[in-house]
């Protein structure tokens, strides 16, 4: 009986090392990014092109919608709009070269839940992420609020060795970053790094024309609430493409000071595309400096 007690507490010891035992960093020495968008496009839209320049320093990174995007259309839904989606955005994840999840929860149905929460975590956990990207909790649509949520609350628990026995704790706390928006209210959007795209942005007009079921049908998401969308299938498709373009310029033009600041007066004035992001105040905080060593375009 004194053997059996003492090979119990071996084994009891043993199990808790190995659960103390964290996953090490990538040993080729890149970042690991993970960005959380609510919807098949979200994360394409928002940090689609520092995705594709991480891709091409070599970094790793990988994208994540929160909802299958099963209603984001004005004529089709249901499975065969989310297995439609699901396909776009593995288009534009080989446009910018990294990896792309799409989790099967109904669009428009996300819930800020303990489940979540753990499949939030459990994502962060598994891909040993040094930068984790997501929507501000003040964003228009609740699922992209909640996924802001989701992820705020993934912050703190992604380093307990003993919260999930499905994935090993991060070695350290990641940086938690928010996209940007327009909403002012609760606060503004305050830019941390802003990042100008331009090596990037055709890459990222590419994975914009692969994503149909959102930017070119007849009853496309932007084509079907505007009144000023051309009827014909090709100028639709020009002319929606041409509103993303505008908006990833107007960031450009709204944090031209902060382009400046970090790039300096010639470059900074000049930037045409620029992709803007916010330090979240949970996980690692980093100085300017450190964030101009993890982002691209800045070395
Ligand atoms: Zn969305």
């Amino acid at each position: 009986m004194k053997t059996m007690a003492s090979i119990t507490k071996i084994i009891v010891v043993i199990l808790f090392f190995a659960s103390q035992v964290v996953a090490q960093p990538d040993p080729d020495g890149k970042l690991r990014i993970i960005a959380f968008g609510a919807h098949p496009d979200d994360a394409e839209l928002k940090a689609g092109g520092v995705a594709s320049m991480w891709a091409a320093q070599g970094h790793h990174v990988k994208f994540v919608s929160m909802t299958n995007g099963d209603i984001g259309h004005f004529e089709q839904a249901g499975a065969p709009l989310a297995l439609r989606r699901k396909a776009e955005v593995a288009d534009c994840a080989r446009i910018f070269g990294i990896e792309t999840e799409v989790l099967d929860i109904h669009d428009g149905e996300l819930m800020p839940t303990l489940e979540n929460r753990k499949k939030v975590a459990d994502l962060i956990r598994d891909w040993q992420a040094d930068i984790v990207l997501c929507h501000r909790p003040y964003d228009y649509h609740a699922d992209h609020r909640y996924t802001g949520v989701l992820v705020q609350d993934a912050a703190v628990i992604v380093v307990a060795p003993f919260f999930s026995v499905n994935s090993k704790a991060t070695q350290k706390n990641p940086i938690f970053l928010f996209y940007s928006d327009g909403f002012e209210r609760p606060y503004p959007f305050h830019p941390d790094i802003v990042v100008d795209i331009g090596d990037a942005s055709q890459q990222k007009w590419d994975c914009i024309t692969a994503m149909p079921s959102q930017f070119a049908d007849e009853h496309s998401w932007q084509a079907s609430y505007r009144a000023d969308v051309p009827k014909e299938p090709a100028a639709r498709k020009a002319y929606i493409l041409e509103l993303v373009k505008q908006n990833n310029e107007a960031v450009a033009n709204k944090y031209r000071d902060k382009l400046i600041e970090l790039y300096g007066q010639d470059r900074g004035s000049k930037v045409k595309y620029a992709e803007a992001f916010e330090v979240c105040q949970y996980g690692t905080q980093p100085s300017l400096e450190k964030l101009k060593e993890l982002f691209p375009g800045f070395q």
